[in-house]
């Protein structure tokens, strides 16, 4: 688990949460916007401005320490679930933005971390690409420098990314981290093709062919970036961006069903109560693997993993149920572009496809099936 030394105050905390609080109030009352295929600029920037993306880094590099949580993972799950709220697509690139920090704060040198810490201060968003394109990322030396090769083909936020995280192959066949500036337009490429939802993330491909980079932009050594439980626990993080969603389709039907004058129908109270169960059960289980994920003494790598890989299911089973419940709840209303209930649905359901559903599901299963909960939970 990272330590990363001081702590914020308590009043640092609470001033954050403060500033989320009234950010999070003045976005939700916007008006919908339909035009889905534009980045998120303006919410970035408003985040920015509340200090959001500095909080993620270290108290010692002038952050709160966010990413790397000691408060059980409770402000920054606040983060990633508001931003969710608000836009899928930003919190895709700023889940991904703080797994950067994180993983800079775990295997990074000490040049390394202070680059990144600049490097953000500054403004930039980074990102992390590791799902490769056609061919796959490789790496090779080069007299003294090394050599790349390849594309990323899932590239959240390929025109906003300032600075990726990604992996590549070596000519040992092992794979390594490295981090490099993906400023280069000429370099950007279409993505996987036009997706269902999710537009917004700005998701295209990113060619790294021919560009040279040092010792010193590898971080880490061969095999860190799947080393456990760091691989999977940040899953968690996903989560608590989905779980934004289903705040704000909870919030939707609700709105929806009593503006119709619906909302008293028994039949749509046991679709509200039901929407709000799942709700509540995607959050409990948001906060226990954030907690898991944390410093939580005494749990195994194998525990934290498997807690974090049955909350991930728990989350993603919580939020297709409540898209059928609101189809269900709000009928042909529901399926029509251009609004919000639609959108959110469509970005929601593009959302959940995360890697290896049923391997999380049965790799969780199999650490439980020989193993208690904890006691009294966690
Ligand atoms: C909007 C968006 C933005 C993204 N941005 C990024 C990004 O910035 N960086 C990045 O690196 N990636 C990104 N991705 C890619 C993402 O991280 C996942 O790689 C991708 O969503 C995987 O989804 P999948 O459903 O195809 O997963 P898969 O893992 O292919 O799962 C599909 C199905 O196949 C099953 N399955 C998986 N493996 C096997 C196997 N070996 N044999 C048999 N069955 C198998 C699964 O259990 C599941 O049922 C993004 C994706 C989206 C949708």
């Amino acid at each position: 688990m990272l330590n990363s030394g001081h702590e914020m105050t308590e009043g640092e905390g609470s001033a954050f949460r403060t500033r989320l609080k009234h950010l999070f109030a003045d976005w939700k009352v916007r008006p919908f916007t339909p035009a889905e295929n534009l980045f998120p600029s303006d919410l970035l920037k408003s985040l920015r401005q509340i200090g959001a993306l500095d909080a993620l880094l270290s108290v010692e590099e002038g952050g709160l320490g966010l990413a790397s949580p000691r408060d059980g993972g409770r402000l920054l799950s606040l983060l990633l679930r508001r931003t969710g709220y608000l836009s899928l697509s930003l919190g895709r690139c700023l889940e991904g933005h703080v797994n950067v920090v994180r993983l800079v704060a775990l295997y990074g040198t000490p040049e390394q971390r202070y680059s990144l810490a600049t490097t953000l201060k500054n403004g930039v968003l980074a990102g992390i690409w590791v799902t490769d394109g056609e061919p796959s990322v490789r790496l090779r030396k080069d007299g003294e420098t090394y050599r790349l090769s390849g594309i990323k083909g899932f590239a959240s936020g390929v025109s906003e990314v300032g600075l990726a995280l990604i992996t590549a192959t070596t000519e040992q066949e092992e794979s390594v981290m490295l981090l490099v500036p993906t400023t280069d337009p000429a370099r950007r490429r279409p993505g996987p093709g036009k997706l269902t939802g999710m537009q917004a993330s700005g998701t295209g491909a990113y060619d790294f062919s021919g560009l040279t980079v040092s010792a010193q932009d590898i971080l880490g050594s061969a095999g860190d970036y799947l080393r456990q439980p760091e691989f999977s626990a940040g899953a968690w993080r996903g989560s608590a961006v989905a779980l934004g969603a289903v705040d704000r389709l909870v919030d939707l039907l609700r709105e929806e069903l009593l503006a119709r004058k619906r909302a008293d129908n028994p039949h749509q109270l046991c679709r509200i109560g039901e929407a709000m169960i799942l709700q509540k059960t995607a959050s409990l289980w948001v906060e226990q693997a954030a907690q898991a994920a944390g410093d939580c003494p005494g749990l195994s790598p194998e525990e934290v993993t498997a807690t974090v890989n049955l909350a991930r299911l728990a989350v993603e089973r919580a939020a297709l149920e409540l898209i059928t419940l609101v189809q269900r709840g709000l009928g042909l209303s529901a399926f029509v572009k251009g609004r919000a209930v639609e959108q959110v649905m469509r970005d929601l359901a593009t959302y959940l496809r995360q890697p290896a559903p049923d391997e999380a599901l049965t790799e969780g299963a199999a650490w439980f099936v020989r193993h208690d909960w904890p006691e009294g939970g966690l």
